[in-house]
């Protein structure tokens, strides 16, 4: 029986894991649930998975949800806290980190430290924190296993090779919404335009990253962390129709990618039973009815987000936490309807602009600059 933890239990990622495990009730078992205020839901998920213990990050959310289960034997927690007590829960195996945004960082580091293997979805922890995590990975005997679709894909394109003979990792990307368009175009776009991806249903935050390409840039720097490769030997690749989940070209010109059809049960069932690879109810990709798989290099003179992430990761140190900080912190802006969508790459460029390097942030030194970033946005009177 294999012991998982699930933290955003309550999101697109959470739920499509705990729809998995309904399939194999017999050999994964879900001791710990987290999420950020849903208490409905999350009372729910624990009915139907008995958890040993929950947590809400709010503090109410976590009050109404004690109420709600009273009658059961589960721990409720609560904020940080509670998200780090489960990080280090003693017979969990394997932490699913499926929260949005930099909130993981301390406690998927919390987790490796007390050797939990992680099923790796929120990349913005890898983004900002990736030279820490990485490092204590290794040291700590942990695998860090990415969900993600396209490092997925990549993980699968590795098997069986070597790493010193990949030349080149090829992330695809759907190129969004919006692909096609121009700046002009895209000035009056809202998020209710932005929120229409035309192949993934996702969470909201991650379907306006897709839309700026600022998802892609995030991808990007997860890629750097997850393969251990330089930012060069990482080319963003425009496939449409979302079939080609990524590649690796290898010193022979070999190319050697992952297909299928755009549903991350796929990648997180892998994750959760990596080697092995489980049947699964999904309908074939049929070649015959599929017209066609089409490429195209990504436009970053309209989707200034993806450039600047290749300029964050060249800068290094404290900038990709610059980066995302500022993403997160436009994105939600965006949202509430206060600034427009080019906006969320200006301020991101402006907070970069302004930034004095840290060459190695330590945990303090990222939250300290994702404050600062936070402040800098604030400081414009947005
Ligand atoms: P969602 O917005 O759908 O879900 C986010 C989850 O995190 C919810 O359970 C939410 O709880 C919880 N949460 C939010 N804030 C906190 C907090 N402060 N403390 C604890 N829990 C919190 O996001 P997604 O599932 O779309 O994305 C999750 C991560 O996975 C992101 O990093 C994203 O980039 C990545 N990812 C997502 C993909 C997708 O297809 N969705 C694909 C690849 C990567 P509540 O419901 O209570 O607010
Ligand atoms: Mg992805």
């Amino acid at each position: 029986m294999k012991k998982i933890g699930i933290l955003g239990s309550t999101g697109s990622i959470g739920t499509q894991t705990l729809e998995i495990v309904r399939h194999f009730r017999d050999e994964i078992q879900v001791v710990a649930l987290a999420a950020g205020s849903n208490a409905a839901l999350l009372e729910e998920q624990i009915r139907e998975f008995c958890p040993r213990a929950a947590a809400l990050w709010e503090e109410t959310a976590a009050h109404e949800l004690r109420e709600r289960v009273r009658d059961l034997d589960v721990k409720i927690l609560c904020g940080m806290d509670g998200l780090l007590e489960i990080a280090a829960m003693e017979d969990m195996e394997a932490l699913v980190t499926a929260v949005v945004g930099m909130i993981g960082v301390r406690p998927t580091l919390e987790a490796i430290s007390h050797g939990k293997d992680i099923l790796l979805a929120n990349k913005e922890t890898l983004v900002t924190a990736g030279h820490l995590l990485m490092p204590l990975a290794r040291e700590k005997g942990v695998s860090i296993l990415p969900v993600d679709s396209e490092h997925s894909a990549v993980f699968q394109s590795l098997n069986g090779e070597k790493k010193n003979r990949i030349k080149k990792i090829l992330l695809t990307a759907s190129g969004g919404p919006f692909r096609g368009k121009k700046q002009s175009e895209l000035e009056g776009m809202k998020a209710e335009d932005a929120l229409r991806h035309p192949n993934w249903s996702m969470g909201r935050k991650i379907t306006i990253d897709s839309a700026t390409l600022v998802n892609k840039g995030l991808e990007v720097m997860e890629a750097k962390w997850l393969f251990d490769v330089s930012l060069s030997q990482i080319q963003v690749v425009v496939q449409p129709q979302s079939i080609v989940h990524s590649m690796v070209e290898y010193a022979d010109g070999s190319v050697i990618a992952q297909l299928g059809l755009p549903d991350m049960k796929l990648p997180i069932q892998y994750a959760l039973f990596y080697p092995d690879r489980r049947p699964m109810e999904m309908p074939s990709l049929d070649f015959y009815k599929l017209s066609q798989i089409t490429f195209e290099k990504p436009d970053t003179e309209t989707f200034q987000g993806l450039a600047l992430a290749f300029e964050a990761m060249e800068a290094g140190g404290s900038m990709p936490t610059v980066y995302n900080a500022a993403n997160e912190k436009a994105v939600s802006l965006f949202l509430k309807h206060r600034i427009s969508f080019l906006q969320i790459p200006e301020l991101i460029g402006d907070c970069m602009s302004r930034h004095r390097v840290i060459a190695h942030p330590d945990l303090e030194q990222i939250l300290e600059t994702e404050r600062w970033t936070y402040e800098t946005i604030a400081g414009r009177g947005i």
